[in-house]
């Protein structure tokens, strides 16, 4: 089992290509997605299809883990043109083998493989009807209920019945589908979720993030437009505006889960969390010795820190390399132990006033260890700067930012959380201070602030999710 630190849980990646000539399309999904195992950490999958069979392998576990040479050796159809792949962490539907994707299909028009990112917030109601109707479903993820609702449309192409479904399904989410001779991708009306246009000598590559284009030697293109559906075929790449785009993409991107190497909606990610530690130095100053970041991802706010406040920034937890995955149970001693596991101080803070820089608190219990582990081995003073602001809202497209009573700002001041945790002082980056960061007119920041921008089902129906009693699924 995975032991994460307190953080949001960022859900899938996805990738998908389709070349005019044949290629390794497995080895390229394959680069793809290693570079997308950040996105979900729980299962994986990759289909591939030569124009007449279509080949799939997935399971639970990390790309490396699933992907032998074995079993690509079954991906390698000899004539394959067309793939698609994705990472796993299940926001909705249950860490099980059958919710791995892609999820595949016979329908009416042919094998369908999907694969998708984000959640669909009215999944459930239009699932429930279905039943009702007669429809069979095998997986309890949300993706099923977009492949079954794009089937229905039997008289219409793959492109016009995806792109009619687009206009049924809301909430955040970037989708790739592929049949036996083309893929497709799209993104929401809001492009709460990210997916990139690639270009290779004879083909076009879509992925959640310009780091799987680049690993594979891609030319990045552009983004998919929120409300854009694009296909690629051996015609090339053809798009279609089917929703007025109303963009807000997911500031948590930008803040934590994308990669540093890249930019997304046209905002690079890396400048981005450097501005959000310059704007903290600046709306949260404090006299200090040091600053540190916490590893990885509030490594980059730390250094912007250290330059706007020209406080000397230097490494003052070590990550270890090898804690990312211990299959010890976890029991409580163990999990008071985890983030040691994970995290140890040096000996730049001994003695030393320390800003502490993070990119979000979700529960708090985390950000209380390190400050713990900090004084423990000598700083004189830790003062908390996080990159984010406060968390009091669940996320309902795509990010597991856990329910809101565990939220340590949903239900505690600033005050209160700062002595939870135990800081000499404790300061988030303003929401406005966010969004200068980013650069981006508007992004979605309802997790902050509670104004969801594609509306929500309200925490219990999120919670019951696709999760039908037996019974139900009986009936
Ligand atoms: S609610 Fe938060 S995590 Fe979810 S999409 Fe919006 S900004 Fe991202």
């Amino acid at each position: 089992m995975t032991w994460p630190l307190d953080k949001p849980r960022e859900e899938c990646g996805v990738f998908a290509v389709h070349l005019t000539a044949p290629a390794d399309v497995a080895a390229l999904c394959h680069l793809g997605l290693f570079a997308l195992q950040h996105r979900g950490q729980e299962s994986c999958g990759i289909c591939v299809s030569d124009g007449a069979e279509i080949a799939i392998e997935k399971d639970m576990g990390l790309v490396a883990e699933v992907f032998t040479e074995e079993r690509l050796a079954k991906l390698r159809l000899p004539a394959a043109r067309t793939g698609i792949g994705h990472t796993r962490y299940s926001t909705t539907g249950s860490s099980l083998r059958f919710n791995a994707q892609p999820l595949t299909v016979r329908s009416n028009k042919g094998i369908l493989a999907l694969a998708h990112n984000g959640n669909f917030t009215n999944a459930r109601i239009i699932r429930n009807q279905m039943l009702e109707d007669g429809a069979v479903f095998q997986t309890t993820n949300d993706s099923e209920v977009m492949i079954n609702l794009i089937a229905r449309y039997s008289h219409l192409s793959l492109e016009q019945a995806t792109a009619r479904v687009m206009g049924e399904l809301q909430g955040g989410f970037a989708v790739v589908i592929m049949d036996k001779t083309k893929v497709l991708g799209l993104r929401d009306a809001h492009g709460v979720r990210p997916l990139v246009i690639g270009r290779l000598p004879g083909g076009y590559v879509l992925a959640s993030e310009p780091a799987a284009l680049t690993i594979i030697g891609a030319e990045v293109v552009r983004d998919v437009q929120p409300g854009e559906l694009v296909v690629a075929d051996d015609r090339g790449l053809h798009s279609r505006q089917v929703l007025t785009p109303q963009p807000t993409p997911c500031a948590f991107e930008w803040i934590y889960f994308a990669r540093g190497d890249g930019a997304l909606d046209g905002a690079d990610v890396h400048e981005a969390r450097l501005r959000m530690g310059e704007i903290l130095a600046r709306e949260a100053p404090v006299e200090a010795d040091v600053i540190v970041g916490v590893p990885d991802s509030g490594l980059a706010a730390a250094i912007g820190y250290a330059r706007a406040s020209g406080i000397p920034y230097d490494l003052g937890l070590y990550k270890s390399p090898y804690a990312g995955r211990t299959f010890i149970n976890p029991n409580q001693r163990l999990r008071e132990l985890k983030v040691h596991l994970k995290l140890t101080p040096t000996a730049a803070i001994r003695g030393k006033r320390v800003v502490l820089v993070d990119d979000s608190i979700v529960r708090g219990t985390t950000s209380g260890r390190i400050v713990q582990m900090l004084r423990d081995a000598g700083a004189r003073e830790v003062h908390f700067r996080v990159s984010s602001p406060p968390i009091k809202y669940p996320c309902y497209y795509g990010i597991d930012t856990a329910a809101r009573q565990e939220l340590a700002a949903a239900t505690m001041s600033v005050e209160e959380i700062r002595q939870k945790i135990g800081a000499d002082t404790l300061y988030f980056i303003s929401e406005a201070g966010l969004s200068r960061a980013i650069g981006i007119a508007e992004t979605c920041l309802a997790c902050f602030n509670g104004a969801y921008p594609a509306g929500h089902p309200g925490e219990e129906a999120a919670k019951e999710g696709l999760e039908l009693p037996l019974f139900e699924l009986a009936s």
